[in-house]
């Protein structure tokens, strides 16, 4: 893990929009190479709002990124610190998982900068697989 990526993800939950569930949420996403990419959650009236990792996650696919390290995420209430464990949820587990092996990393930050370690595997050990 980059040690930079908490304060990267701390900063990305900032920009978040979520004037509804009024929940901040933050990802970086690093690439094997290195690069990193934030995503915040994106809230909108209806229900098709997307969560930070897969902003993050779009970001770099849009850019013709494929190859992928680790998810560092942190999440909360808005202007509160950062909760215990703020877990991707199961859309963007699946959705990561199209991309990644399960031993990609995911990285889940806490308010004191605990960090708790997973692997895609971990989450998603039977996904599904066309
Ligand atoms: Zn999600």
């Amino acid at each position: 893990m980059y040690s930079e990526d908490i304060e990267l993800a701390k900063n990305a939950r900032l920009k978040a929009y979520s004037p509804y569930s009024n929940y901040q949420v933050g990802a970086v996403l690093r690439t094997k190479s290195g690069k990193a990419y934030i995503g915040c959650n994106i809230e909108n009236h209806g229900i098709q709002g997307i969560c930070a990792e897969r902003t993050a996650f779009a970001k770099a696919l849009s850019e013709g990124e494929r190859e992928f390290e680790s998810i560092t995420v942190v999440g909360g209430k808005k202007g509160e610190e950062a909760r215990d464990k703020c877990m991707p949820c199961g859309y963007c587990r699946q959705f990561m998982s199209e991309f990644v092996n399960d031993n990609f990393k995911v990285y889940v930050v806490d308010r004191d900068n605990n960090v708790s370690e997973f692997t895609m595997g971990d989450l998603l050990p039977y996904g599904f697989k066309i």
